[in-house]
């Protein structure tokens, strides 16, 4: 290595939910780690890292060496390198962006590079084991108001929907409902199947709460003397009309040897109640006249 030009590596880490951002110049030895805020994606704390080198980098009087940056963020590198007048910069690209400007104005020569992780680079390597300690740090040391808004909402996101995991894994009711469907999720199924008529959406709807129009369901209600399939003197239920009414074998078998060969057998409701096959079920619901 080119004792000439100061190497300095930046690197950053998220390890069970906290965030670190390291540099390491290898000319000198120096390193220093930070931990930052949770909720920071790994980008910004790659940019982090790149900003606190850059810091560094500016101190540097000793003599005007030229300094080469290295990362193994392809994001970074790829922001950095295409900003325009009209770029969109969050605070710390910014603030970048400035430190760059300034090393330039102050004649000092630098250049970013990437460079390829776990490659065996050992100042890519040492200065990874320094983010992930840094993860590791008591105390967050880089405050406000360097991340972007973006990151906070993420984590909030994630926050709230862990939340309201927890909320639904809880409650006292809806076992079904929780065993066939057992994770929340912000975006609604019918945005899976886009484009369907009026019927499917209720018949789907309809399966998947398990308010279907069987005759257990009826007998419960008072509505019929029986809760028996006419044809198989067996509970009629929703399980039972799908997968096993004998009424209805000849559809089930189209159904069935449709189904992806990446469910597990034996088949039950909750293992093919997902989007790609909700099709074939309405399919089997209307070639067997079934109304539920
Ligand atoms: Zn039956």
């Amino acid at each position: 290595m080119c004792t000439q030009v100061v190497h300095i590596y930046t690197d950053g880490s998220l390890i069970d939910g906290k965030v670190g951002s390291a540099y390491y110049d290898v000319t000198r030895n120096a390193i220093a780690r930070f931990r930052i805020a949770d909720f920071a994606s790994i980008y910004t704390a790659e940019l982090i890292a790149l900003h606190e080198a850059l810091k560094y980098a500016m101190q540097l009087h000793l003599e005007p060496r030229p300094v080469i940056f290295l990362t193994d963020s392809l994001s970074v590198i790829n922001k950095l390198q295409n900003i325009n007048p009209n770029s969109n910069l969050n605070y710390i690209e910014g603030e970048i962006v400035k430190l760059c400007t300034a090393l330039r104005t102050s004649g000092r020569q630098f250049r970013l590079i990437w460079v390829k992780s776990h490659a065996g680079i050992v100042g890519n390597e040492l200065v990874d084991s320094y983010a992930k300690e840094a993860t590791k740090k008591p105390t967050i040391d880089i405050q406000t108001p360097v991340y972007p808004p973006s990151d906070l909402r993420r984590r909030l996101r994630e926050e709230m929907l862990k939340e309201w995991q927890d909320t639904y894994d809880r409650y006292p009711s809806g076992e079904t409902y929780k065993t066939t469907f057992p994770k929340v999720s912000l975006t609604p199924w019918f945005t899976k199947c886009p484009g369907k008529s009026k019927s499917f959406y209720k018949a789907i709807s309809r399966i998947r709460s398990g308010h279907c129009v069987t005759k257990a369901y009826l007998h419960r209600i008072g509505r019929s003397d029986t809760d028996l399939c006419d044809t198989c003197q067996t509970t009629e239920t929703l399980h039972h009309i799908i997968l096993e009414c004998n009424k209805f074998n000849e559809e089930r078998d189209i159904m069935i040897n449709s189904l992806p060969t990446s469910i597990p057998r034996p088949f039950n409701l909750a293992t093919i109640l997902r989007p790609d096959v909700y099709e074939l079920i309405f399919i089997f619901l209307c070639s067997s006249n079934i109304t539920i």
